[in-house]
């Protein structure tokens, strides 16, 4: 089966176009470590024949200008009856368009995502059906937003009505990371054209194919030009120029800490809005009370529910229902050995032993390859006196690829760099508790806050633990399921502001206070000359 990806350029005002200095950059297979389409001008993986253009484009700060401009164009079209002023409905139809054609789409997109990215391919196509899903999600709201014009806002004085207008924010930039690349830039794209919004997204130079495609999308649903632009490139060259740029007036930015809070620093003096979605050090807490025997369903299995939420959350490539996953989620507690950690730690071993490290495109594969340096954590673990249960290398199988075998790493103290800092890869880290304070304390040891997971058969416990969690986002007995209708997001170093659900809309829209006097007596602090 082939796979054929046109030569792409950069998307802007509706039109492809090639970057200004005409720099391009290579893409690579992190299962094979070539340059896609270049050295062998076809790659065979798993019966799969891929005939990629092997590049994308580089735009620079010239082209950001370019894209810039066109946004704001199709910002104020027409007065913004082209896009911005007019109904949520209409925007709704284009979104769902592009719902249509990305599901139309799926099964080619999924495999240029598990190409480009590493992800397992059931892992992608997964994800293919999350973004049509978000795109339709935030065509209700673009809908809904109508309805909820001009709220009325009750006041203290009968002589005044007021009320409130949902406007959106105008030029937004949307910069995204390599591990979902269609998905957290739908995350990002919905909302913000369901808003009004006009935008610029940047997604990470390492995985940026399906956004280029998500582009042809648009040409194809006649999306009025403008409204969205795709520019790939370096987050240096790209990025920062984008992200600085006085007409852009709000950043929506996952990805990591260090370069969340670079953009943060470089828009400081701008006052522009930001929201961000960063890194985490995630934690499950797994209690006595679970029953290591039972394994099945899933509720009410606590074992099975332990087992496969630790591993969903840290070995599964961030897919559907998995996102803190992939080392964010990169600790874990459990209660202490006399009860249960020693037997619950050889259980897990076992299913990390088992889990298929591969070709994403192998039938069964749930582990690609990762763009990280986690081996080098890995090995600073062990020079720090930490014992590798399991795994800890490249897998002997592979000799090629950005391969890691999921890790299991014990004997952890507090301090060590692999239980403080985000190892954005399939490494976990295990300590015990013996009592619920205990527990809590470790679980909130950390700058982040993402997400937290707690694992237990007590009610009232999982309530207990889940109010004390400094976390944006918990799970009780699961681990990682995620819903485009709930919100995204963490406090501490793992950013601000919320995604998806209703929360995600509002990230776009401004709040307008509209105030009307009605009554026909003069109403002021200066007096009428007549009456001096
Ligand atoms: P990254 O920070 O290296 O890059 C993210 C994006 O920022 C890329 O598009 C990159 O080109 C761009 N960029 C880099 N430098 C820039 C600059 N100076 N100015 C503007 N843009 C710049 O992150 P990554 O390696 O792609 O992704 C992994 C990180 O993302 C991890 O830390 C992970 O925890 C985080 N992440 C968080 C969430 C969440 O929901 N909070 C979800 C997914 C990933």
């Amino acid at each position: 089966m082939a796979i054929h990806l046109p030569n792409r350029q950069l998307f802007i005002g509706g039109e492809w176009r090639e970057p200004i200095l005409k720099n391009r950059i290579p893409i690579i297979n992190p299962a094979t470590e070539q340059i896609v389409g270049r050295l062998t001008n076809s790659l065979t993986m798993s019966q799969h024949v891929c005939l990629l253009q092997g590049d994308i484009p580089a735009a620079t700060a010239e082209d950001v200008e370019i894209a810039v401009e066109a946004a704001k164009k199709a910002f104020s079209r027409n007065k913004g009856k082209d896009w911005s002023s007019n109904s949520g409905a209409y925007r709704a139809k284009y979104l769902r368009a592009i719902a249509a054609k990305i599901t139309e789409r799926k099964s080619e997109l999924g495999k240029l995502e598990a190409i480009d990215s590493g992800k397992p391919l059931d892992e992608a196509l997964w994800d293919m059906d999350d973004v049509a899903g978000c795109f339709e999600y935030y065509a209700d709201l673009a809908e809904g937003l109508d309805s909820k014009q001009k709220a009325p806002v009750s006041l203290p004085m009968d002589t005044f009505k007021s009320y409130v207008l949902k406007e959106p924010l105008g030029v937004v930039a949307l910069i995204t990371p390599w591990n979902y690349p269609l998905l957290m830039a739908t995350w990002k794209v919905a909302p913000a054209l369901a808003a009004g919004c006009t935008a610029i997204l940047k997604p990470s130079e390492l995985a940026s194919v399906t956004c280029l495609e998500l582009a042809e999308v648009c040409r194809e649903v006649g999306l009025p030009p403008g409204v969205l632009n795709i520019l790939t490139g370096l987050g240096t060259e790209a990025g920062a120029p984008l992200a600085s740029h006085p007409h852009v007036d709000k950043i929506a930015f996952t990805g990591s800490t260090a370069t969340g809070s670079r953009i943060m620093a470089s828009v400081v003096q701008m006052v522009k809005p930001v929201s961000m979605e960063l890194g985490g050090k995630s934690p499950i807490v797994v209690f006595e009370d679970v029953d290591l025997d039972k394994e099945g369903k899933l509720v009410y299995d606590y074992a099975g529910v332990a087992f496969n939420s630790s591993l969903l959350a840290i070995f599964q490539r961030p897919s559907g229902p998995s996102l803190v996953a992939f080392g964010q989620m990169g600790r874990y507690a459990v209660q202490h050995p006399e009860s249960i950690a020693s037997e619950f730690l050889d259980r897990l071993v076992k299913w990390t032993e088992k889990i298929k490290i591969s070709d994403p495109f192998e039938e069964g594969c749930r582990l690609g390859p990762v763009y990280e340096k986690v081996l080098k954590f890995i090995a600073t673990a062990k020079s720090e006196g930490a014992t590798i249960l399991s795994g800890g290398d490249r897998p002997k199988h592979l000799n090629k690829g950005f391969f890691v075998e999921p890790t299991i790493i014990s004997d952890v103290t507090t301090s060590m760099q692999i239980w403080r800092e985000e190892v954005f890869g399939p490494v976990l880290c295990v300590k015990t508790f013996s009592t619920e304070d205990e527990a809590i304390e470790l679980a909130n040891d950390t700058h982040y806050g993402l997400g937290a997971a707690v694992i237990s058969n007590d009610v009232e416990r999982c309530d207990r633990v889940t109010k004390a969690f400094r976390a944006g986002i918990v799970w009780v007995n699961c681990s990682q399921p995620c819903f485009c209708q709930a919100p995204w997001g963490g406090i501490k170093r793992s950013g601000f502001g919320r995604e998806l659900g209703e929360w995600g809309l509002e990230n776009y829209l401004s709040v307008k206070q509209v105030t009307q006097y009605t009554s026909d007596e003069p109403w002021g602090w200066y007096q009428s000359p007549s009456k001096l």
